[in-house]
């Protein structure tokens, strides 16, 4: 079994991913913002969409739903927490079940924080993380509807999988991540290396989506509140990590 991700750029900044499992030909759509890109680049690929997989109720991740199911049949699933916010759900999912999709097993992580229901869909075969607004590359999610302390620990989950896990996050918004990053002070060549890399990548209008989760432990603000470089930066040498990355998430929200 592999799994061929495909990634569609669409709205202002959001990644749509189409994936194809090579056993069974299943196909899952993550978090659709729309339809029409989705169901043309599956009509191109001669793939047919079996299921799509919603990691949280936001508009620019289901927007797509009804429309997709319409067209193909296909089934939906998302975060149990948040059913009745997810249109057109048909299989409901959370921390610690697995779904199998074809021959492609997924295990869910519950990682409220952005907003109270988000799930995490992890391929560990395939070393593929989708997170939607959990993680992002240099970045995480707004607090829209958790607290800290909630995403601090989301995100200790992703943390705990392995360095080589591929980081499918659903928007480009790497570029201004790094600056934020780097506003900090945090003395970490990694994070400079990585920032010059990312402007390369961007002006010549490629994606920097995805990471790997390795790169993200390394650079990440929002992954190193518990590193004494990044806690010694902001004069919080003291502070608990969780107090560490609400600081970090607070400045973000001004940034
Ligand atoms: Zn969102
Ligand atoms: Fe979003």
């Amino acid at each position: 079994m592999s799994l061929d991700v495909r990634q569609i750029a669409v709205l202002t900044d959001n990644y749509i991913y189409l994936v194809r499992e090579s056993e069974t030909g299943a196909v899952a759509v993550v978090d659709p913002a729309v339809s029409e890109p989705v169901l043309a680049e599956a009509e191109r690929l001669g793939w047919r969409i079996t299921h799509i997989l919603n990691t949280h109720h936001h508009n620019d991740h289901v927007g797509g739903n009804q429309a997709i199911k319409q067209a193909t049949g296909c089934t939906i699933v998302g975060p149990r927490a948040d059913r009745e916010r997810i249109p057109g759900i048909d299989v409901a999912v959370g921390d610690g079940d697995v779904y199998d999709f074809g021959a492609a097993r997924a295990t869910v992580f519950d990682t409220p924080g952005h907003t109270k229901g988000h799930i995490a869909f992890w391929f560990a075969d395939a070393s593929a993380l989708f997170c939607g607004d959990t993680l992002f590359a240099l970045g995480c999610g707004r607090l829209f509807e958790g607290t800290p302390a909630q995403m601090w620990k989301s995100l200790g989950k992703l943390k705990a999988l392995p360095d080589d896990a591929k980081v499918y996050c659903a928007h480009e918004y790497t570029q201004t991540n790094a600056r934020f990053a780097l506003s900090l002070g945090e003395d970490n060549p990694a994070l400079a290396a990585r920032a010059e890399e990312i402007d390369r990548t961007r002006a010549a209008g490629a994606p920097t989506v995805p990471s790997t989760l390795g790169e993200e432990k390394r650079t990440n603000p929002f992954l190193r509140a518990d590193e004494v470089a990044l806690a010694a930066a902001l004069s919080m040498r003291e502070a608990a990590p969780v107090d560490v990355f609400a600081e970090v998430r607070r400045r973000k929200d001004d940034f």
